[in-house]
C-alpha cells in the first residue's frame, strides 16, 4: 500500500508547508464523497525557485506516475496537472502524451505567484478571480467543486514515485542562485544543513554573505551563523555578497514583486504593501515603521502570501539593517 510506505518514508510536502504527505493522501482517501480531484500543482511563481521545472523537463514520466499512484490510492476520478504559464507551453506535449489513456488533464495557469496558493488554485481552475478561500474547510475535506481534493507540489509526486519503485533515499531538490559560482538545482539530502549544501555543490562563497532560504522574495534571510539548520520552504537558497548588496535594492525588488502579486483582497496585506515600497523610494525607508506595518501583515494577513512578505522583510530589517546603518 503506497501511503504505509510513504509514511515509512516520512515524506514532506516539497511546495513549501511541509506537511507530511500522507496524513493528507489519508484525509482525502477518508474522505466522504462520490468525486475525489488529484491537483499536481506546478506553479512555481516564487523568484528563485525552479526545481519544479528542471523536474518537469527532465523526468515528467515520473511525475505522471506520481499522479497515477494518487487517484489509485485515493480512488480519484481526475488528476489536474496545474501548470504556470511557460512551463505548460513548453511541456503539453510531452505530458499529454505520457497522460494519455488516463484521466490526468493539463490546465494552463496565467495568473502569477498567487495562484499557487491552493485555495486560489481551486478557484482559478472553477474559473473564478484568482483570490484564497477562507480556510476551514481545508481542500482535503472540500476541494475543487466541493470535492474531497489531494493537492501536492510536483516534487512531491516525482518522490512518491520513487517511494514505489524502492528508489528513494531521503533526497530532495535545491534551487541554488545568486553571488555563487555553480548556480543551477542539485538533488541531495532532505536533511542537510544548509552549509553543507552550499558546500557539496561548490558554492559556499569565501566572502562575508548572508542566504535568503526557502524563496526568493517570502524566504527568510539568514547569517553565516544561521546555516547550521536543514532547509524549509521551498528548497531554495539565494545567496548574496554582503558588501555588494544594496539592502534597500533587494527590498525593492520584493515589494514590487509582491505589489504585483497581491489580489488586494484584504487592507493589510494590499496597503501594508504598497506602504512597504512607498517607503522604499527615494531611499526614505525607515525601520520602525517598517517595523510596526509588518507586525500588522504577519497578525491580520488573510493569506500566506501577506505572511511570506512579513517574514522576508523582517528577517532582513532585524538581522542586516541595524549593521548595515
Ligand atoms: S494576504 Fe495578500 S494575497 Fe492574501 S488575500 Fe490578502 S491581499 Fe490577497
Amino acid at each position: 500500500m503506497i501511503i504505509e510506505k510513504i509514511k515509512a518514508a516520512n515524506l514532506r510536502g516539497c511546495g513549501g508547508a511541509g506537511f507530511p504527505t500522507a496524513l493528507k493522501w489519508e484525509m482525502v482517501r477518508d474522505a466522504p464523497g462520490e468525486k475525489k480531484y488529484v491537483i499536481c500543482n506546478v506553479s512555481e511563481g516564487e523568484p528563485a525557485v525552479t526545481k519544479d521545472g528542471y523536474l518537469l523537463a527532465k523526468h515528467p514520466e515520473i511525475v505522471i506516475d506520481g499522479v497515477k499512484l494518487a487517484l489509485s490510492a485515493i480512488k480519484g476520478s481526475l488528476g489536474i496537472i496545474y501548470l504556470r504559464k511557460d512551463y505548460y507551453k513548453k511541456h503539453k506535449t510531452r505530458l499529454k502524451s505520457l497522460a494519455a489513456g488516463s484521466p490526468i488533464e493539463l490546465f494552463e495557469e496565467t495568473c502569477g505567484y498567487l495562484g499557487g496558493e491552493e485555495t486560489t488554485l481551486l478557484e482559478v481552475i472553477e474559473g473564478n478571480r484568482a483570490e484564497p478561500r477562507f480556510k476551514p474547510p481545508y481542500p482535503p475535506q472540500s476541494g475543487l467543486r466541493g470535492c474531497p481534493t489531494l493537492i501536492n507540489n510536483l516534487e512531491t509526486f516525482f518522490w512518491v514515485a520513487k517511494i514505489a519503485s524502492g528508489e528513494y533515499i531521503g533526497n530532495r531538490f535545491y534551487t541554488i542562485c545568486g553571488d555563487v559560482k555553480n548556480p543551477g538545482v542539485f538533488e541531495l539530502n532532505k536533511d542537510y544543513p544548509i552549509v553543507k549544501i552550499l558546500r557539496e555543490t561548490g558554492n559556499l562563497p569565501a566572502f562575508e554573505f548572508f542566504v535568503q532560504a526557502g524563496g526568493g522574495a517570502s524566504g527568510q534571510i539568514l547569517l553565516e551563523s544561521e546555516l547550521n539548520q536543514p532547509l524549509c520552504g521551498a528548497g531554495s537558497i539565494a545567496v548574496f555578497d554582503k558588501k555588494k548588496t544594496n539592502l534597500c535594492g533587494l527590498m525593492k525588488k520584493w515589494s514590487r514583486f509582491f505589489i504585483n502579486e497581491n489580489c488586494g483582497k484584504c487592507v493589510p496585506c494590499r496597503e501594508g504593501v504598497y506602504r512597504l515600497d512607498e517607503m522604499l523610494k527615494d531611499g526614505a525607508f525607515d525601520a520602525e515603521s517598517a517595523k510596526a506595518i509588518i507586525a500588522v501583515l504577519k497578525e491580520t494577513s488573510f493569506c500566506p502570501f501577506g505572511r511570506g512578505v512579513a517574514n522576508s522583510f523582517e528577517s532582513l530589517i532585524n538581522k542586516l539593517w541595524n549593521q548595515n546603518k
